[in-house]
């Protein structure tokens, strides 16, 4: 059987592009590993109507809204490969099955990369997250750390300042602010933390302290880290498609990607704010997109 379209990833993302296509009639296979970027959390914050909400019961009412309809597919496991043969993507599955696609939409993800520090995994998700827009109001008046080694710093230090005014920056052995930066961080009383950090600790994923190789120690409650980014799968690489200057993948507003008949969506084009609601925002507009050109090919 040729597919309409194979939608690799079962984030916010490929769930509501599914939703869509589904709706449009189009015969979908919905593919998933279940690895979310946001695994590691206990509540995902500023979705509407779903504020607070756990993932796991995120996706468990996403999916269940998939099932009213017939058309789509849901294969709980992972994609390893995509090969373009004649008209058709032909999508190989972990079980070794191969399925004929004549489009398919990457909605994958992003990997995060933490830092090399001692004990930050058992904060990251608790106490320790990427996106003030995303935990900044739990942590709200707290006394906070953000670690960042690249120049990422500035702006996050700037952002997190709207949550709290208790704010200092640990960069964990690297120069990366300018002296006119650190004019302006100083007069915003946001202490600058160049030593390199030794481990972090606290108990139960709540994060009490810093402690630096200079034997130095600084009590923080919560706060931010810039990870490292990278893309979930090699898919688009592997197809051709064109990455932006981030590493994410190029698209249009309809997630069209420069290979015909490969769309994108979500975390995965770098260059939109990652927010589960935007993430299926772009789910919802690349299954526009690839009905239109289904509808315009066959019309
Ligand atoms: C610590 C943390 C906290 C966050 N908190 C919030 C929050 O409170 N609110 C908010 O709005 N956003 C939050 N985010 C951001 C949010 O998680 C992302 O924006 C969102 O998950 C992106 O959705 P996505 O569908 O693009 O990708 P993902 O949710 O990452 O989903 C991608 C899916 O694709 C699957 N996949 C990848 N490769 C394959 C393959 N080869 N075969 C099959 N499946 C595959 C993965 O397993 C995964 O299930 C947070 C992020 C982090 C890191």
């Amino acid at each position: 059987m040729l597919l309409d379209c194979v939608i690799i990833g079962g984030g916010p993302s490929g769930l509501n592009a599914s939703l869509v296509l589904g709706r449009a009639r189009k015969k979908v296979i919905l593919f998933d590993e279940n690895k979310l970027r946001n695994a590691v959390t206990h509540e995902s914050h500023g979705f509407i109507t779903r504020d607070g909400i756990k993932p796991s019961e995120f996706k468990r009412i996403a999916r269940e809204d998939l099932m009213n309809y017939p058309d789509i597919t849901m294969e709980n496991q992972r994609v390893t490969d995509i090969k373009k043969e004649n008209d058709a993507f032909v999508v190989r599955a972990e079980d070794g099955r191969r399925f004929r696609s004549r489009k398919v939409l990457l909605a994958t993800g992003l990997k995060d990369e933490l830092p090399a520090i001692e004990g930050i995994h058992q904060f990251y998700g608790k106490t320790l997250f990427s996106c003030p827009f995303c935990d900044g109001w739990e942590l709200r008046d707290r006394p906070l750390v953000l670690i960042s080694e690249d120049n990422r710093a500035f702006h996050m230090a700037k952002m997190i300042s709207n949550w709290s005014n208790n704010l200092a920056v640990c960069t964990n052995g690297n120069l990366i602010f300018s002296e006119e930066q650190k004019e302006i961080l100083i007069r915003k009383q946001i202490r600058v933390f160049d030593d390199e950090i030794a481990a972090l600790e606290g108990e139960s994923g709540r994060l009490a302290k810093i402690k630096f190789r200079n034997g130095n120690e600084l009590f923080r409650a919560g706060g931010f880290v810039t990870t490292g980014l990278t893309q979930a799968a090699p898919f688009a690489e592997v197809l051709g498609c064109k990455m932006n200057n981030m590493g994410g993948i190029e698209t249009d507003t309809l997630g069209r990607t420069n290979i015909e008949g490969v769309y994108a969506s979500g975390d995965n084009s770098i260059l939109a704010p990652s927010q589960l609601i935007i993430a299926a925002s772009e789910g919802s507009k690349a299954a526009i997109g690839i009905v239109h050109d289904l509808v315009n090919e066959d019309f």
